[in-house]
């Protein structure tokens, strides 16, 4: 017999317990919409759970849904490295990268959808698939009486033909897909009903939860960072969309004028990323025998309090992405009243106002001028970081997020 998809478990979360961070209208207006889907059945497919923003994401959505009322359910696929190669070609792909695509890589993808579509066995009312790892699924399974959601976290505005040729017909079986961004739906989706939805970033949990400074001066001490020295920091997958190296390049500019600037480089590996490790040893090896350069990865126990302290006690946050779906690291350094420098790419600048809450930009260059302007006035500094929390209080926190979906929920029954 065939097993069943893993269930990810969530902790439990009210959306009273948001109650002091957003406004009483969004509060009003969740309560309001979930009146509506009481009882619904909402299963989250996707293909990992741990590593990268989709996880991140599920992790305090789910538990929000479920207090409203939905029987919320986070299963991902059983994948192994064979399929998660074709699946980051494919990512690569649609954000744009040159790739061939074979007839070896769909045979790989399709067999694991298959595979997976198989293993679902549960009835649902409806099913949101986030990403292009397990898309095919409603197509090979069938629809079955549930509604079908494709929820695209990337940034597909180019996608690589080939790739978008082979998947178009799987999403086109979709009843609904959503976007981060308008400029991200390719214009031959063939779905009627598209939604334009921002990520969103979780004010409670342990990534994100007011820390005392004091307590976040000892995390980063322990882990070896000088915390009296001025220090910036990159917190992301090893992507070569987040141009480690372009960040590296920078630090080593703006050292040039503060010879006791610190880098810290903190990235996890994410279970669907086999480039990750390749990355990694790269950034290594980039960064020498830099003493102030910092590596650090999950697997030296670096995570969410520790990205928490770095975002919190950094001069400036770096994300200096070539491609981005959304960067919900750039929120939740916002969050922590620390001005970014990040890559004009994807959903940053909805997030990012440049020269109001830090500065977007297009290469080394201006990275290097920017992150220089912000350790030398610092007070300015200090009232981007303000702005920046605030604009993610009304716009990037997790309630909106919640609104937004229950609203497209009801327009799909
Ligand atoms: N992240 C983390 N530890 C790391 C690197 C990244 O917890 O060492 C988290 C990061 O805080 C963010 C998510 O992974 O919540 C990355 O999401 P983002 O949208 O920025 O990029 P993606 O990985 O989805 O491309």
């Amino acid at each position: 017999m065939a097993s069943m998809l893993h269930e990810v478990e969530v902790g439990s979360q009210s959306l009273a317990s948001y109650a002091s961070l957003v406004d009483q209208a969004l509060i009003d207006e969740i309560l309001e919409l979930a009146k509506g889907l009481k009882g619904c059945r909402l299963l989250h497919l996707s293909a990992t759970s741990y590593g990268g923003g989709v996880a991140e994401l599920l992790r305090s959505e789910v538990p929000l849904q479920r207090d409203l009322g939905l029987h919320a359910d986070w299963k991902v696929i059983h994948a192994d490295e064979k399929f998660f190669s074709v699946t980051k070609a494919f990512h690569n792909a649609l954000q744009g990268a040159e790739y061939t695509l074979t007839e070896e890589a769909k045979e790989t993808y399709l067999t694991y959808n298959t595979r997976n579509a198989q293993q679902l066995e549960e009835a649902y009312d409806c099913i949101i698939v986030h990403d292009p790892q397990p898309a095919a699924i409603p197509a090979l399974r069938g629809k079955d009486g549930s509604k079908w959601v494709w929820r695209c976290h990337i940034d597909t505005s180019y996608p690589n033909p080939q790739v978008w040729a082979f998947l178009k017909p799987f999403i086109a079986f979709y009843d609904g897909v959503i976007f981060t961004m308008g400029q991200f739906v390719p214009s031959d989706i063939g779905v009627r009903e598209v939604a334009l939805i921002a990520p969103a970033i979780d004010p409670l949990a342990p990534k994100n939860m007011d820390i005392p400074l004091e307590m976040c001066r000892r995390i980063i001490n322990s882990i070896g960072v000088d915390v009296d020295r001025p220090l910036i920091t990159q917190v992301s997958r090893f992507d070569p969309w987040k141009d480690p190296c372009g960040v590296v390049d920078a630090y080593r500019i703006a050292k040039k004028e503060f010879p006791d600037l610190q880098l810290a480089m903190v990235g996890s590996m994410a279970l669907d990323d086999p480039e990750s490790w390749r990355i990694y040893s790269m950034i290594r090896e980039y960064v020498q025998d830099d003493k102030d350069a910092h590596v650090f990865t999950n697997f030296i126990g670096v995570g969410n309090v520790e990205v928490n302290a770095f975002q919190r006690l950094s001069q400036v946050g770096v994300q200096k992405s070539i491609r981005e779906g959304f960067g919900l690291v750039v929120s939740e350094t916002l969050w922590k009243g620390t001005p970014m420098v990040a890559g004009r790419a994807g959903g940053i600048p909805i997030q990012l106002e440049d020269g109001v809450s830090g500065y977007l930009i297009d290469n080394v260059e201006q990275c290097a001028d920017r992150i220089i302007d912000l350790l030398k006035d610092r007070d300015l500094a200090r009232k981007m970081g303000e702005r920046g929390r605030e604009k993610v209080r009304r716009e990037f926190l997790m309630p909106r997020l919640v609104r937004d979906k229950l609203a497209f929920l009801r327009s799909l029954h």
